[in-house]
């Protein structure tokens, strides 16, 4: 965790809106948050054979090729496999986005690294109180349920969607940092073969430059609806695990309206003099901004600051 980099505003481009082809506000939501990433705008700026972050890398100079890049990044989706060639088409989700993104750029492992964790998920046999299995984890997207959806499974570590001060109440930081969730009530104890509901408990072990959570807000039993719920959000996030962490909030994805439809826009942090602001990017109307998440943010990502 001693190689981070940290956030450097100086390599921020400059508050520029982006053209949206009819459906493509997904794309550009994204983009915006991953320009506010100064690692990430770093690595893309040296000469790659990859042709999207070639193409990414030149909407920096000129915001008016973004379509192009988009195109661009469709194309490397369906060939990479052919059975996502329905993203081409109409609006998609943002973070589904994000991974067929990664996935798509695998061979650029510097760029990976940048959002890549561990975590050990270890299933605890209420039994013969013992951990009966042990893995580590690597990914480069954090879920985040939502306190009262589909997620009563999970145990109380769940972040909550009042002031992280309440007692009863865990932060953002200690659901990534450690947290429980319920096992399948079928599952099978490989020790002592008992058959029931276990626990299983997921510790961060490795965290990365940036960290990209998305928030689960879907609740879906016979039908899938939205869920109107706000997990407290800081600008500032502190780890306190063996070296101490900072981070802050550079972008926040908002998704307005249902399911497989509405709006994406990003607000991120762009350079304004010697610091930053946060502006409001909705294609290609950029407002001044303040960093307020809301039961609309869907995507968050912080960087690392020291
Ligand atoms: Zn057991």
């Amino acid at each position: 965790m001693s190689d981070l980099r940290p956030f450097n505003t100086r390599r921020l481009p400059q508050p520029t809106g982006f053209r949206n082809i009819g459906f493509t506000c997904y794309y550009n939501s994204l983009i915006q948050s991953l320009m506010s990433c100064s690692s990430f705008v770093d690595l893309i700026a040296q000469p790659r054979d990859d042709k999207f972050l070639s193409a990414l890398h030149n909407t920096i100079a000129d915001p008016t090729t973004i379509p192009y890049s988009w195109s661009i990044l469709m194309q490397s989706i369906v060939k990479k496999s052919p059975n996502n060639a329905y993203f081409t088409n109409g609006q998609q989700c943002a973070a589904e986005l994000y991974t067929l993104l990664l996935d798509v750029i695998d061979q650029e492992e510097d760029i990976q690294e940048l959002f890549t964790y561990r975590r050990q998920n270890e299933i605890f046999c209420p039994e013969c109180k013992k951990i009966y299995s042990s893995v580590t984890e690597t990914n480069n997207l954090f879920d985040l349920p939502l306190n009262n959806g589909n997620v009563k499974d999970q145990s109380s570590d769940v972040p909550c969607s009042t002031s992280s001060t309440s007692k009863n109440c865990n932060t953002v930081e200690s659901f990534l940092l450690r947290h429980n969730s319920d096992v399948d009530a079928n599952a099978v104890c490989t020790l002592c073969h008992s058959k029931g509901p276990k626990k299983k408990t997921s510790r961060l072990r490795l965290a990365p430059e940036i960290l990209f959570i998305n928030v689960k807000q879907y609740r879906c039993q016979k039908q899938c609806e939205k869920i109107y719920e706000s997990i407290k959000f800081q600008e500032w996030m502190e780890f306190d695990s063996t070296k101490k962490l900072k981070y802050r909030a550079v972008a926040y994805i908002q998704h307005y309206g249902s399911i497989g439809g509405g709006h994406y826009t990003a607000v991120a942090l762009r350079p304004d003099q010697n610091t930053t602001a946060w502006y409001h990017f909705d294609d290609q109307s950029v407002s001044a901004a303040s960093f307020a998440p809301d039961d609309n943010t869907y995507c968050i990502l912080y960087h690392y600051v020291e």
